[in-house]
């Protein structure tokens, strides 16, 4: 799904513009609690169109910085990554000096770019607010007021025509795994990559990038292409000067939308950290597949006690991806960096895992004669039929007379028995549970 990332002054609004986005957040049933999530970004689907709606302003702020280094930064990291930028400013407040900054950034990007002025909650105040925002010398603006909704559908309209609809591209075969290498600046991806590129024999070419300069990498190991997503330049390192010194979530989301597993590197010298926990947790809600890499494991060399005490940590704090392999590597030295690649291909092919309906059935009714469904509040379960509906990752719908009454425990239940019966250890799966009277 394209990435449309909105970015603004504190106080513009915001976060009313995100809420009222989220009202056509797609519903999702996922029964795994426990991931702690600030909500500063939503999958949004309006009128059949999906995209993934990024708060700038709540994600890359620490509170520390100057306001005008902050949406500078902000409108930088926008251009770079996300597809359509949304630019918010504040018609009560009028047209600030750093306005006239942002748009004079915003018109160097090719990518489509909405002003949009807030607070604007009538044709006459739209009259009276409105001119003096045309001197930012941009033809469209929209008045919106994102408390009350004025405005807002027939922005929405035009947001839509701009979502960039992807092709696929032609220089990248159609079985190519894609991945992409994530985790915080210094912990080895740029290494990694260069180790990996190095180590097998392997054909090697480079592919245009969806972000402007970057560089993505097919490479082929076998019969079995890989494309290496470019996440942060990391391939561009050492030609240009510009790697991003901070983690970027609107980087990782972007990069999450384009792949098929993901690698997150964590560093054994550091241990497992907060952001760490967040990439995984992002990773878990896209339902993408995921491997962790304890990169720099020599830091480690002759320590035991260390070494088992940092893997409890790891497991600690993945707990809610408990089906991610887990690989100590080092990029420096080359170590287990050979297993990566076929670890890989073994969680996608189960990623892309397809299963009949007989078989799922089965396991059903297996898995309800070994535990029967509990009553809820009076009323028996009943669980009638299961089919596949979609791959990566493989998610089932099962018809039930009543989703609500369904344990949360009953459900992993469930879960845990489909990923048993179908081989299913290393990657997300879905249960979405539908309402059938019958
Ligand atoms: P990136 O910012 O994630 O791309 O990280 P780099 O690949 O630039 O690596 C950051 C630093 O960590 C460099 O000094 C690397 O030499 C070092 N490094 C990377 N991998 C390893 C490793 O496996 N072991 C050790 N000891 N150092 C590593």
């Amino acid at each position: 799904y394209p990435i449309v990332a909105l970015v603004g002054r504190p106080n513009v609004g915001k976060s009313s513009l995100f809420n009222r986005f989220s009202k056509h957040r797609k519903a999702i049933v996922d029964p795994t609690p426990g991931v702690t999530r600030d909500r500063h970004y939503e999958q949004v689907t309006i009128e059949e169109r999906t995209f993934i709606l990024v708060d700038t302003g709540g994600i890359e702020g620490d509170g520390r910085e100057m306001m005008a280094g902050l949406i500078r930064e902000q409108t930088m990291q926008a251009m770079r990554e996300a597809d359509v930028i949304l630019f918010l400013l504040d018609g009560k407040e009028g047209v600030l000096p750093e306005d006239f900054e942002v748009a004079d950034y915003l018109r160097r990007t090719e990518k489509p770019v909405h002003f949009l002025v807030n607070k604007v909650d009538s044709p006459e105040l739209e009259q009276r607010l409105i001119p003096p925002f045309y001197e930012l010398g941009v033809d469209t603006l929209w008045p919106v007021s994102a408390a009350h909704g004025y405005g807002v559908k027939p922005f929405f309209e035009a947001l839509l025509e701009t979502l960039p609809v992807f092709p696929e591209s032609e220089d990248i075969p159609p079985d190519t795994i894609s991945l992409a290498c994530l985790g915080r600046p210094n912990v080895g991806k740029s290494s990694l990559i260069n180790r990996l590129l190095g180590e097998e024999r392997m054909v090697v070419s480079d592919v245009p990038g969806t972000t402007r300069d970057s560089v993505d990498t097919l490479l082929t190991v076998g019969k079995q292409p890989y494309l290496l997503i470019d996440t942060a330049g990391i391939r561009r390192k050492g030609k240009v000067q510009e790697k991003l010194e901070k983690f970027s979530v609107l980087q990782a989301l972007g990069a999450l939308e384009r792949c098929d597993v993901v690698l997150i590197l964590i560093d054994a010298g550091e241990g497992i950290t907060e952001q760490d926990t967040k990439v995984l947790g992002y990773a878990f809600e896209r339902g993408r597949a995921c491997m962790i890499l304890v990169n720099k494991w020599d830091l480690l060399h002759g320590d035991a006690k260390r070494q088992k005490q940092l893997m409890e940590e790891i497991a600690r704090a993945t707990s809610f991806v408990e089906y991610a392999p887990v690989l100590k590597i080092s990029a420096l030295t080359g170590a287990g960096v050979k297993q990566l690649l076929p670890t890989v291909a073994k969680i996608y092919k189960q990623y892309c895992g397809s299963f009949s309906t007989g078989k799922l059935n089965r396991i059903l009714q297996d898995a309800l004669e070994g535990h029967n469904p509990t009553m809820h509040q009076g009323r028996r379960l009943k669980f009638y039929y299961t089919t596949q509906i979609s791959t990566k990752p493989p998610t089932f719908i099962i018809f039930t007379n009543y989703p609500k009454g369904v344990h949360f425990s009953y459900l992993r239940y469930l879960l845990n028995q489909f990923r048993a019966g179908l081989k299913l250890d290393s990657i997300p799966i879905k249960i979405i549970l539908k309402e059938r009277q019958r």
